[in-house]
Parts: structure tokens; sequence; C-alpha cells
């Protein structure tokens, strides 16, 4: 039966893969992939030979399309992006959502999840949380955010570049002085670490220190 899968990857350690996901992608008729020369690593890596279809942000409309198509003869697609579950601040939402519209099934493959790693493994609470994904680029937009999102209950969560982890603990520092903050940085790979403490204290630590690696940054909730 014609089916959209949306087939979680690893976010750094390929012994993450779930054994759904290397069936799926064994068994369906095409991958859509956000790089098709990553995951076409990742598809070598298991021994899978699979036609690729490159989706990436700025094609998704008109790939869409394409899929659909695909779904409407009956192909099963199975969506990857680089790491992780597709949709959350990856390619994805667009095609789901006319897959969905068309009437075509969509079926997760659950699997790694950065925001999902961070959160469980932070000690901060996990009952009630917002995922903000990437804050703007741009410093007014960035503070006008984070000033808006004072009055959230629960957990926040930001995925960072490595290039602006100082900027954003500056923000904090200014924001948000008395949250507890968690940096957690390369989960799932060799040097994963979990770096806990004020926004000021976290800024005085990784001042010192050359900054790389993935992040996501991890902010307590305000106090009751
Ligand atoms: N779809 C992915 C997911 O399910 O988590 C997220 C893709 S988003 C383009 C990439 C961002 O996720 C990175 O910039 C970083 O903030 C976060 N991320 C991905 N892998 C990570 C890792 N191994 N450790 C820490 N953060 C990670």
């Amino acid at each position: 039966m014609s089916t959209l899968y949306l087939v979680a990857t690893p976010i750094g350690n390929l012994e993450d893969i779930t054994l759904r996901a290397l069936r799926v992608l064994k068994e369906c008729d095409v991958v859509a992939a956000e790089d098709t020369r990553r995951t076409g690593q990742l598809l070598k890596h298991f021994e899978i030979s699979k036609p690729l279809l490159s989706y990436f942000q700025f094609n998704e409309a008109k790939r869409s399309e394409d899929i659909l198509q695909r779904l409407a003869r009956g192909e099963k697609v199975a969506l990857c992006t680089d790491a992780g579950t597709p949709g959350i601040s990856d390619p994805g939402e667009r095609v789901v959502k006319a897959a969905v519209a068309a009437g075509f099934k969509v079926e997760p493959i659950p699997g790694p999840c950065a925001l999902v790693a961070g959160l469980t493994a932070s000690g901060l609470p996990c009952d009630e949380f917002h995922f903000v994904g990437f804050l703007p680029h741009k410093s007014g937009q960035r503070r006008n955010l984070l000033e808006k999102l004072k009055i959230i209950p629960g957990t926040l969560i930001f995925y960072e570049s490595p290039y602006r982890v100082i900027k954003m603990l500056e923000e904090l520092v200014d924001i948000y002085p008395d949250r507890q903050v968690v940096l957690a940085r390369e989960i799932t790979k060799k040097f994963e670490e979990f770096i806990r403490g004020t926004p000021r204290d976290l800024l005085d630590q990784m001042q010192k220190r050359s900054i790389k690696g993935e992040f996501v940054v991890l902010v307590s909730p305000m106090p009751m």
C-alpha cells in the first residue's frame, strides 16, 4: 500500500538506527532525502541500495508534488533528513500536510531526535516543555522572542549553532539570569557532554574554550 514513511536517522551514532528504519529503507521504492549524498552514505553503510530523490527546503513545493504522484502510483516513499527526525527543524512538514490532505497513509518511523535526547538527560523538568528550534539570526528579533518566551511555564528547548552559543548565553545572562541552563553538546557522539549552570556560569566557562559541535540549549521553567 502506498505510504509516506518519515524515517528518523542517527544524530551521531550509527548504532541508533532502528531495526524498523532499516526494514522500511530496504522495502521502500524510493528514499526522499534532504541531502542525497549524506543519506546515500548512510544507506551504503547498511548495505541498502535504493533510488534517491532530493527533498530539501528550497525544492519542497515541487518535490512534494513528485512524491504525491509516486504515492498515487502505489509507491512507498521513505523520507529522511540529514540526521534525526524529519520535520523537526528540518524539511518534512510540507509533504506530510500534502499527503494527509490527499488521503495518503503517513507513518512515522520513530528514532533519534536531538530535542528529546537533550531534554531527557538534562535533569530539567520533562513534564512540560516548549520546543523553539533555532532562534532568528537578527539580534532584535532574538531578544524579542526570548522576552516573549519568559511566560512559558515549561522547560524551553532551543537548537543553536556553535557559532552563536556565546551570543545566546549573553542573551540569557540578560534575559534569564536566574534560570538553570543546560548545554547538551554532541549528543550520542564521542565527545558528548551536558554542561549545567546559570547563564553566567556557562558564559564564563564557554568563553575559555573553543566551541565546536552541535548544541541543544535548554532553559529551566520560570520559578513558581
Ligand atoms: N531533525 C533533527 C532532530 O530530530 O533533532 C534536527 C535537525 S536541525 C537542522 C540540527 C540541529 O539539531 C543542530 O544545529 C543542533 O542544534 C541539534 N542537533 C542535532 N544533532 C545533535 C547532536 N548530536 N547533539 C546536539 N545537538 C544536536
